[in-house]
C-alpha cells in the first residue's frame, strides 16, 4: 500500500481497487530459462550456447530480481514451466520462499495450439505436479504462447485454475463468459520481449535502449492509470535481468508506487475481480 497525496485521494474516490488506489499493476516474470529455447526449436536442446541465454535467468537474474523486489517491497508473479522447475528447483523455491506467486507456464514451453487435448491435459498436470512439489500454490495459467487451443479453457476449469493471463483484449481483468475463470489481460506493449528480445537466428531485429523502452512504457502506464485500469508488466529474467534493464525495471516499479498503483500478484488481482467485478473503466471528467 502506498500513501496518497490529497489530490490523488479525491481523484480516486470512485476507485474499483482496494484502499482507493487509483489503478492496479502486476509485475510478472515469465521464467522461461532453457525451455523457451527448446520449445522454439527442439535442436536447441543440444546447443549449450543457445541454452546459456536461458540459464542466465536462474543463475544471475532471479537472485538480482528477488533482491530488487524485496528492496521495493513488491510481490510479483513468476510463470514457470514445469520442466524449468525440475531443472532449477532451488531457484523456484527461492521465489516461493520470498513470498511471490508462482504460476503455470506449461510443462514444456509448447503452445497449446500444437497439442492434442490429451497432450494439453498431460502438460497441465505435469506442470502442476512439478511446481507444487516445490511448495507453490498454483492458481494461475499463462500459456507459453499467450494462445489457447479450443480445449484450453475447459481444461483449465477442469484442473481447478482460478485465472488465466493470456488475452490482450482489455486493460481491466474480467470473468470469462461460459467458464469459471478470471482473465487478467496482457499486452505486447508492456512486454519486454518485443523491445529487447534477441535471438541469434533473426539479426533483423535490433535491441532497443532502456531509454526508448521507457518512452513507450511510461505513457502507456500513465494512460492505463488515467482509466483506472490494470497494468500488466510482462518480463523475462533472461531479458530484464540484465543489469541495465533491471535498473530500468526498478525505476518502473518506483513510478508505479509514486503514482499510487495497487501493486499485487496476478492471483490477488484475479481474486479481487472475482469478489468485486465486473469492472468498468473510469471515463469522463
Ligand atoms: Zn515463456
Amino acid at each position: 500500500m502506498q500513501p496518497h497525496t490529497k489530490s490523488e485521494r479525491s481523484e480516486s474516490a470512485m476507485s474499483i481497487w482496494p484502499d482507493d488506489h487509483p489503478y492496479a499493476a502486476t509485475v510478472s516474470f515469465d521464467f522461461d530459462a532453457e525451455e523457451v529455447w527448446i520449445g522454439e526449436n527442439p535442436a536447441n536442446a543440444s546447443a549449450p550456447g543457445v541454452l546459456s541465454q536461458g540459464a542466465y535467468g536462474p543463475r544471475v537474474a532471479v537472485p538480482l530480481i528477488l533482491d530488487m523486489l524485496e528492496r521495493q517491497g513488491v510481490r510479483a508473479t513468476f510463470y514457470v514451466c514445469g520442466k524449468d522447475a525440475l531443472r532449477h528447483p532451488a531457484s523456484v523455491r527461492s521465489i516461493v520462499e520470498a513470498g511471490h506467486e508462482v504460476a503455470h507456464h506449461g510443462h514444456s514451453h509448447t503452445s497449446p495450439t500444437s497439442l492434442s487435448a490429451a497432450e494439453e491435459r498431460e502438460e497441465l498436470a505435469a506442470g502442476l505436479e512439478a511446481l507444487r512439489a516445490l511448495g507453490a500454490d498454483v492458481v494461475g495459467y499463462r500459456s507459453p504462447s499467450w494462445e489457447f487451443s479450443t480445449a484450453t479453457l475447459d481444461l483449465l476449469v477442469e484442473a481447478g485454475f482460478d485465472y488465466s493471463s493470456n488475452l490482450l483484449d482489455h486493460i481491466l481483468p474480467y470473468a470469462h463468459a461460459g467458464h469459471d475463470l478470471i482473465e487478467v489481460p496482457v499486452s505486447w506493449i508492456l512486454d519486454d520481449a518485443p523491445h529487447f528480445w534477441f535471438s541469434n537466428d533473426s539479426w533483423e531485429k535490433t535491441i532497443r535502449s532502456t531509454r526508448e523502452v521507457l518512452e513507450v512504457w511510461v505513457p502507456e502506464i500513465d494512460g492505463i492509470a488515467k482509466y483506472g485500469g490494470h497494468v500488466m508488466i510482462t518480463t523475462h529474467p533472461m531479458v530484464s535481468g540484465r543489469p541495465s534493464r533491471l535498473a530500468m525495471l526498478e525505476g518502473v516499479v518506483e513510478h508505479l508506487k509514486e503514482t499510487g498503483a495497487w501493486i499485487a500478484p496476478t492471483r490477488e488481482i484475479a481474486a479481487h475481480t472475482r469478489a468485486n467485478g465486473p469492472f468498468e473503466l473510469r471515463t469522463g471528467s
